[in-house]
């Protein structure tokens, strides 16, 4: 799945015409499939292909002028489109946005706030790092926190800090300890010592706070010895597999889905209830469009006795992103204040159509946005959001 990004670390939108990524931008043929593609397109002075257009011509400074990048969600639907394969989202993209937000007169204040909090803290709402791994106490299983028990493990699970603070991604937590205990994998967390991974684009447009996530987590890693390495977190993954990896990060992080999935002979005698819910199923940006995880997700659902899936209109490659990505999930007040929907509220109306019970999930960032927006359009007594782990945890009831 991974894209060669090697050397891009060093790259800057100065060199990065001398780079293969740097020559592609000479080969985009303005076919404007990406600005098409694009959720924020039509708020954006500048969209993708307008961007690349800037930069084959030398006037990327006019784009900076704009908050153009600013609204994008990185959600991947430019790159995976475009005809030249040129990798919008992953790297040219990145390397404009960073430069955006350097010269913004002033950053969103809630933007500002969540890069604050994750430089002072640890994670974008400034809780305590003292009170990452509380969920473990109400876990109805063992969790163990290498602090504390610092002996070899098979499988460390990076939580990261929605899952760990937010209490809709400790409801996730506390199914996904259970569905691992089940399965009796030899599991652990850091606890305490856990920091946030950085969202993926986030590491991309604030490098200096990417450094110290990046340089923190490392070394915190290397105390333990462990084999795999997954989460639930599809930004997370991406930031391991693709960001950390320039910084000799030595693994290939698994989301959870997958890393269950390795074990559905096991897991399937396990799922005993029927539930008898209609779901359907959002392709996270990160899961789907960017590493291409559109099966594996509906595989684990149908194992579950009596889901009926169904699809809603944008699903696989094109589903609508929720809006969180690429630092979204603290733009929301500034997107407003442009007078741009929400694309929550888009993607809800979506799933409020297929007339199904639940809306499931595999990321962290779209329980609370869901949630929000199926309240915003009166709904949400009628449709649940639910992470897909949730589900497989409430079928191994008896
Ligand atoms: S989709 Fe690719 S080739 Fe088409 S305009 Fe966009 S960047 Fe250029
Ligand atoms: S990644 Fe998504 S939001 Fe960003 S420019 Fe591309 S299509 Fe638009």
């Amino acid at each position: 799945m991974a894209t060669d990004i090697e050397g891009i670390k060093s790259v800057t939108l100065e060199t990065i015409y001398d780079t293969p990524e740097g020559k592609l931008i000479q080969s985009c043929i303005q076919c404007g499939t990406c600005a098409g593609a694009c959720p924020h397109g039509e708020y954006m002075d500048y969209p993708p292909r307008r961007i690349i257009k800037m930069l084959q011509h030398g006037l990327i400074e006019k784009v900076f002028e704009t908050d153009s990048m600013l609204k994008c969600v990185n959600c991947y639907a430019c790159m995976v489109k475009c005809p030249r394969e040129i990798h919008l989202t992953e790297v040219i993209l990145q390397l404009v946005k960073e430069q955006t937000i350097i010269r913004l007169p002033a950053v969103p204040p809630e933007l500002q706030k969540a890069l604050e909090n994750n430089y002072r803290y640890g994670n974008p709402m400034g809780e305590s790092g003292r009170k990452r791994a509380n969920w473990v106490t109400t876990s109805s299983v063992p969790v163990r926190i290498l602090s504390q028990n610092p002996e070899p493990v098979d499988v460390l699970w990076f939580v990261e800090s929605y899952p760990s603070y937010h209490p809709r991604g400790q409801d996730t937590c506390r199914a996904l300890a259970k569905i691992l205990n089940a399965l009796e994998i030899d599991f652990a967390i850091l606890g305490n010592e856990e920091k946030s991974a950085g969202e993926c684009g986030m590491l991309s447009y604030e490098s200096g706070l990417a450094e110290a996530l990046v340089d923190y987590n490392m070394s915190v890693f290397a105390k333990y010895k462990f084999n795999k390495m997954i989460t639930t977190d599809p930004h997370a993954l991406d930031a391991f597999n693709y960001r950390y990896k320039l910084y000799d990060f030595g693994y290939e992080a698994q989301h959870a889905i997958l890393f269950i999935m390795q074990y559905h002979d096991r897991l399937k005698p396990l799922l005993k209830k029927t539930l008898g819910y209609s779901v359907t199923y959002h392709d996270s940006c990160c899961l789907g469009r960017h590493n291409k995880f559109y099966d594996e997700p509906r595989q684990l659902l149908q194992l579950i006795p009596g889901i009926k899936l169904v699809e809603m209109v944008h699903n696989r490659l094109n589903s609508i992103c929720c809006g969180g990505g690429g630092g979204g999930m603290w733009l929301d007040t500034y997107f407003k204040s442009q007078n741009m929907e929400r694309l929550s509220d888009i993607r809800v109306k979506e799933a409020i159509e297929t007339g199904a019970d639940i809306l499931a999930v595999a990321c962290p960032y779209e329980i609370p946005r869901f949630e929000d927006a199926l309240k915003v359009a009166g709904y949400d007594k009628k449709i649940a959001v639910k992470d897909i782990v949730e589900l497989v945890s409430e079928s191994m009831e008896d």
